[in-house]
């Protein structure tokens, strides 16, 4: 019997590899699905095939736009996407994992040597200037696009998800914040942009929020860790759900084989670093005046396909 510690992307990807090599699951998640979450709920066309027959139904994402204070760099996406909720993604590979006869436990796990660790994000205390996550959704006419308008060094994501829902979803130093009260409608009334985009939407749930947010690698020394509790990366390139799908498949496929940990690891490290590098330069790159210039001219594989796993 495989325990897995986490039931989210990573945890749930690895559970359903397992149980499709014929392995004995028991997935240990401390929350109650279906429930909402920080996240763009961009899910990565690639994602979308690798979780297959899951019958994931959300809305259809075709391009990108990348706003920096009026200047915008639109492009078609190379597969399309699809924006949707956390709350139907988690709840639909719940039922996937219960299908294939996998044992869903609704309690905490403790990572140990022979599981698979998917419990995401630890928190950390960093110093200095701490990020924070905010999503609401909204009500209003959608479109296909993912729009991320940029501030500094956070930004505002805008697409579609099911239900003819928009999802409004951004980073921003909690200094920012905590000026406005946590008040983000108040928060993004103050960038002209994102105001004027989100201008004939109604929000339709309260704000949530998560962080602080820290970007690469985590020290987790035990188990096969996946997903965020492998490492997490820059919210903006909107592929942390494939890291978690990927890493997640890869740890279910690492302890079905036996591989040892060290094996995994790895094999992890070589399909994320390039990923990694190509993220933190980007988002040191976000305040450079000239950077929006510089992104027009840039094509589309550059800006989108080398932030992703290989
Ligand atoms: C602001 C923001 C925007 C983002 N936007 C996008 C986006 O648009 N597209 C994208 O692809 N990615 C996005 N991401 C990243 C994405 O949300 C994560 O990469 C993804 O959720 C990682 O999945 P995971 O399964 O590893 O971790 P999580 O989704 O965090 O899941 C971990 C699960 O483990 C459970 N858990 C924790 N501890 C325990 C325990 N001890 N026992 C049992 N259960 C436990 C938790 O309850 C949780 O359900 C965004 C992230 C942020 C912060």
């Amino acid at each position: 019997m495989v325990e897995v510690i986490g039931g989210s992307l990573a945890g749930a990807s690895a559970a359903l590899e397992l149980l499709r090599r014929g392995r004995e699951v028991t997935v240990y998640e401390k929350t109650k699905f279906p429930r909402h979450k920080v996240c763009g709920e961009f899910l990565d066309g690639k994602a979308v095939e690798l979780l297959g027959g899951l019958g994931i139904e959300g809305a259809r994402i075709t391009e990108t736009a990348l706003v920096w204070r009026g200047v915008e760099k639109r492009f078609a996406l190379p597969r399309a996407a699809v924006g949707i909720s956390r709350y139907r993604l988690d709840q639909a590979l719940k039922e996937q994992v219960c299908a294939l006869g996998g044992v869903w436990r609704e309690e905490a796990g403790k990572a140990h040597a022979g599981a698979i660790v998917a419990h995401g994000r630890k928190p950390v205390s960093t110093r200095g200037e701490r990020l924070f996550g905010y999503k609401a959704h909204f009500a209003g006419p959608v479109n296909e696009a993912v729009e991320l308008y940029f501030e500094g060094v956070g930004y505002t994501g805008v697409n579609p998800v099911e239900g003819g829902r928009t999802n409004v979803c951004g980073v921003a130093k909690e200094e920012q914040l905590r000026a406005v009260g946590f008040d983000v409608d108040r928060f993004l009334a103050g960038q002209s942009h994102v105001a004027k985009r989100l201008g004939g939407l109604e929000r339709r749930m309260d704000w949530l929020f998560t962080g602080p947010l820290f970007y690469g690698p985590v020290e987790e020394t035990v188990g096969y860790p996946c997903g965020d509790a492998l490492s997490f990366v820059d919210p903006f390139t909107g592929s942390g759900m494939l890291g978690a799908v990927v890493t997640g498949k890869l740890a279910g496929r690492a302890v079905a084989e036996g591989w040892r940990r060290e094996q995994y690891m790895r094999e992890c490290a070589k399909m994320l670093a390039p990923a990694f590098a190509w993220s933190s330069v980007m988002r040191k790159a976000l305040n450079w005046p000239g950077v929006p210039y510089l992104a027009k001219l840039m094509p589309a594989q550059v800006l989108y396909g080398w932030s992703r796993p290989a």
